[in-house]
């Protein structure tokens, strides 16, 4: 089992802080810097957590260099940064590390426990054939739809059906972006080790059963697609099964090599959509069950009736009942399921966008359009930098797509991110301004 070597690492990282202070300011030092922590170091690579992505890209952009040559001088070997930008993806990064079996999929999500509807029972019955390898015709089996509606269950499950038939045969599951970022780091360093980019492709080139979660991240990213075609159309050859999945049909994906699409258009292509009420009422039976919560026949019709677009939803729904039950150690009523879903849909919904836009230049006094538009007075531009910020921080857009929603390229708002960033630390009007702003955009939903 990896352990994480979370010591080494902070201690490292402290030595690095000492070392650049002598060339930084104390407000960039402060800024960006200060509240980052060594996480984890290994033979190759050095995991830095840092306090938000506006740190994280500021790490990346200024200091990557810097910090990978003094850490690869002091530990003797090419060391490669990886920067997290947030306490949770540490979290997530040490869990992933420390998993028992270093297996990188989970063992509760299969078929027994999902729940079979109008909705996607193509797509079930899809990947069950795939699981018990009695076809091979669905190759490659491509599964799409929205957010939350069971893609990665159904992918974990074919895995876990797999694994359970105990044959030996073996099973890579990867998301598509870890898999890019794999690539990406294998490319960086590879030029300096040799044997890494042959390791990397043979481990893509042998698994029987490749599974490959949310592809939609490979859109755009040539070489990477690239690099994906070839163990691809290997593995294909050789008649092992893949399983992919994505938001969005083949067909609708702008961006992506025609030779992938043409592949990914041979097999079977199936959706799962948002479940319709039946089954929904199922889920919310099945997932109070499994956490042996007891509802009434009424609080499961409110839920079902209420929360409608995603199962995610409708889960964060169900686990937040059970909380309040134990807190109040009552039978929930239909009341506490209504706050139980206000507080679900006010955590799981980011703002828009046109909220942030609205509200900022409702606050800030400015005309309907101002914000988007070329004024570029004081109060203007300050105000749209502080909606960039917003955008940056509450929905997490990214640079080009906050540059696209104020009409503003995209290195325009990476400075403009970073200007608010900065000066919220120091001027208490600006920071409590945007806290009023922050609640606001949050009261809106
Ligand atoms: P996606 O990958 O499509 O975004 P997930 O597979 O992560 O969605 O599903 C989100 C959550 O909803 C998971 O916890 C999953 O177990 C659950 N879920 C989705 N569809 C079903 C279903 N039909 N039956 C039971 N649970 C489901
Ligand atoms: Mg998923």
């Amino acid at each position: 089992m990896p352990r994480v070597n979370s010591e080494r690492a902070q201690a490292l990282w402290r030595g690095i802080v000492d070392a650049l202070r002598g060339e930084l300011s104390s407000l960039v030092i402060d800024t960006y810097i200060e509240y980052a922590k060594g996480v984890d170091v290994t033979d190759s690579a050095f995991v830095l957590c840092c306090e938000n992505t506006v740190a994280k890209e500021w790490i990346e952009r200024n200091r990557r260099e810097y910090i990978e040559k003094r850490l690869s001088a002091e530990l003797n070997a090419p060391i490669t940064l990886v920067c997290l930008a947030s306490d949770e993806e540490a979290r997530e990064y040490v869990a992933e590390r420390e998993k028992p079996d270093g297996s990188s999929f989970s063992s509760e999500f299969t078929f027994e426990n999902f729940v079979v509807g109008g909705s996607n029972r193509f797509a079930a019955a899809a990947a069950q054939a795939v699981a018990q390898g009695s076809t091979s015709s669905y190759n490659p089996l491509f599964i799409y739809g929205g957010s939350g509606l069971g893609k990665t269950h159904l992918l974990y499950a074919i895995a876990n059906a797999y694994r359970a038939d105990d044959s030996g045969r073996n099973v890579i599951y990867v998301r598509c972006e870890d898999f890019t970022n794999e690539f990406i780091e294998t490319v960086r360093v590879g030029h300096l080790r040799s044997g890494r980019e042959k390791e990397f492709r043979d481990k893509y080139r042998s698994p029987d059963l490749f599974l490959v979660d949310d592809i939609q991240f490979i859109a755009g990213k040539e070489q990477t697609q690239e690099e994906f075609f070839n163990p691809f159309n290997t593995l294909y050859e050789a008649g092992k099964q893949i399983v992919l999945t994505s938001d969005r049909p083949p067909k609708d994906r702008a961006r992506l090599d025609e030779r992938l699409r043409t592949r990914f258009e041979s097999g079977l292509i199936c959706d799962v959509q948002p479940p319709e009420l039946e089954t929904r009422v199922a889920i919310v039976k099945n997932k109070a069950a499994s956490l042996g919560l007891a509802l009434s026949d009424q609080v499961v019709s409110y839920i079902a009736e209420n929360v409608t677009a995603n199962v995610r939803q409708i889960e964060g729904v169900v686990k937040k009942l059970q909380a309040f039950a134990a807190l109040l150690r009552e039978p929930v009523t239909v009341t506490t399921a209504q706050q139980a879903i206000g507080d679900v849909f006010t955590e799981k919904m980011p703002p828009t966008a046109d909220v942030i836009i609205d509200e900022c230049e409702r606050f800030y006094d400015l005309e309907p359009g101002s914000l988007a538009s070329k004024r570029r007075d004081g109060k203007t531009a300050r105000a749209r930098q502080v909606a960039g910020y917003l955008m940056r921080v509450m929905p997490r857009m990214s640079f080009p797509e906050i540059g696209r929603a104020l009409g503003r390229d995209h290195s325009t708002m990476i400075y403009a991110v970073e200007q608010i960033d900065g000066k919220r630390k120091n001027d208490p009007q600006l920071d409590t301004d945007i806290k009023d702003l922050m609640l606001n955009i949050t009261n809106r939903q």
